[in-house]
């Protein structure tokens, strides 16, 4: 197999235990990638004074490639978040999270639902300013966001190639029109738009103002398929359905552009159980299967995806997070034994 060069960041917290557990897996499943290890967020700073190095951004831009542990961005100090910036340096507008029920049993079954978030609009961009009055320098705090046409359709179409390429039967438009009509109806508007010129028939439309998306998600999350929506509210809508499939350790997510890919969990450096060896790693090998999928391997990523499914549910090796007792170590030791034997 040739090996396909790919920029490797372990991260922060629980970044280099989760990236490890990936790495073995991958190794056993043939070592598909070259590595270019590389540094970011604390890590970054650490390393090379600047949470997002040139050598990172150099490296990416060679392989157009990534596979990234989670990346604190330092509170003060001016530092824009490493995760923003990366989307923004290679224009990964699409973020892709998938949530599918692995272990059967739980709170809600037979969950399978993709998040579609625009990644570089929004009120997500941090533009924000403070109005100093009367000796307060933070007497008004001001965000602007900004949502454009262009960049709201080439997520929507992302969104609707995705569903249709995936066999999915129903995308629903999540925003917040009826109080943000201009910020948030420009999505809504230009979805609507694209369907009808473009996908009309193909698969159903649906709209949901976010505040009802939520309720409904929690009261009956299997009327939904894909969600589509923007920065924000798919930040906001990510998490609460990864608690729909025991909770962050188990949702991975895409950030797809024109230029490069970067894959990673969708969930944060999880500092409290940081160092401590019992982080799940589910999510971030979730993620390189859908790397691997990114690249053709489809059988490869299958292998992942059915090792983690036996390893889970006939082996009942977990971590805590999902009630288990076992370690990071435990849990890549017996997943790996279920990849050698599924060669
Ligand atoms: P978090 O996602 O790191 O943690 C939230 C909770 O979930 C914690 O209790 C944590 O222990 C648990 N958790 C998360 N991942 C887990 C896993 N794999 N296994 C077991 N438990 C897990 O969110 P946070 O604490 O709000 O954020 C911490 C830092 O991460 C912040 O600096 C934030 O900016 C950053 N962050 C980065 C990314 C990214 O790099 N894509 C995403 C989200 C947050």
């Amino acid at each position: 197999m040739v090996k396909i060069p790919a920029t490797l960041i372990p991260g922060d917290g629980i970044g280099p235990e989760i990236v490890a557990a990936t790495v073995a897996a991958l190794d056993a499943l043939g070592a598909p990638f070259e590595w270019d290890t590389q540094s970011a967020g604390l890590a970054g700073i650490a390393a090379a004074g600047d949470p997002l190095p040139p050598a990172t951004l150099a490296s990416i831009r060679r392989t157009r490639l990534a596979l990234k542990g989670p990346l604190e961005t330092p509170s003060g100090g001016g530092y824009r978040s490493s995760n923003v910036r990366l989307r923004e340096e290679f224009q990964l507008y699409a973020n892709l999270r998938p949530a599918q029920t692995l272990v059967p049993g739980g709170r809600f079954d037979k969950i399978d639902l993709v998040v579609v978030r625009e990644n570089l609009e929004g009120l997500y961009i941090g533009h924000e300013h403070y109005i100093p009055i009367d000796g307060d320098p933070h007497a008004v705090a001001m965000a602007t966001g900004v949502n454009t046409r262009q960049g709201s359709r080439r997520l929507l179409e992302f969104a609707f190639e995705h569903a249709l390429a995936t066999g999915r039967k129903k995308v629903t438009i999540v925003h917040k029109a009826n109080i943000m009509k201009a910020l948030t109806g420009i999505f809504l508007e230009t979805g609507l738009e694209l369907y009808e010129r473009k996908y009309k028939g193909r698969f159903v439309l649906d709209s949901v103002i976010i505040d009802a998306c939520a309720m409904k998600l929690v009261l009956n999350p299997w009327q939904f398929d894909v969600l589509v929506t923007t920065n924000l509210f798919g930040d906001i809508l990510s998490d609460l359905v990864a608690g729909l499939v025991g909770g962050l350790g188990m949702t991975p997510g895409a950030n797809i552009g024109t230029d490069a890919a970067i894959f990673e969990a969708v969930h944060g450096s999880a500092p409290d159980i940081a160092g401590k060896g019992v982080a799940n790693p589910t999510a971030l090998l979730l993620a390189a299967a859908m790397m691997l999928d990114h690249c053709r391997l489809a059988d490869e990523a299958a292998r992942l995806r059915r090792a983690l499914c036996a390893t889970l549910n006939i082996d009942a090796v977990s971590t805590g997070d999902l009630g288990g007792r076992a370690s990071t170590a435990d849990f890549t030791r017996a997943l790996v034994k279920r990849i050698d034997a599924d060669a």
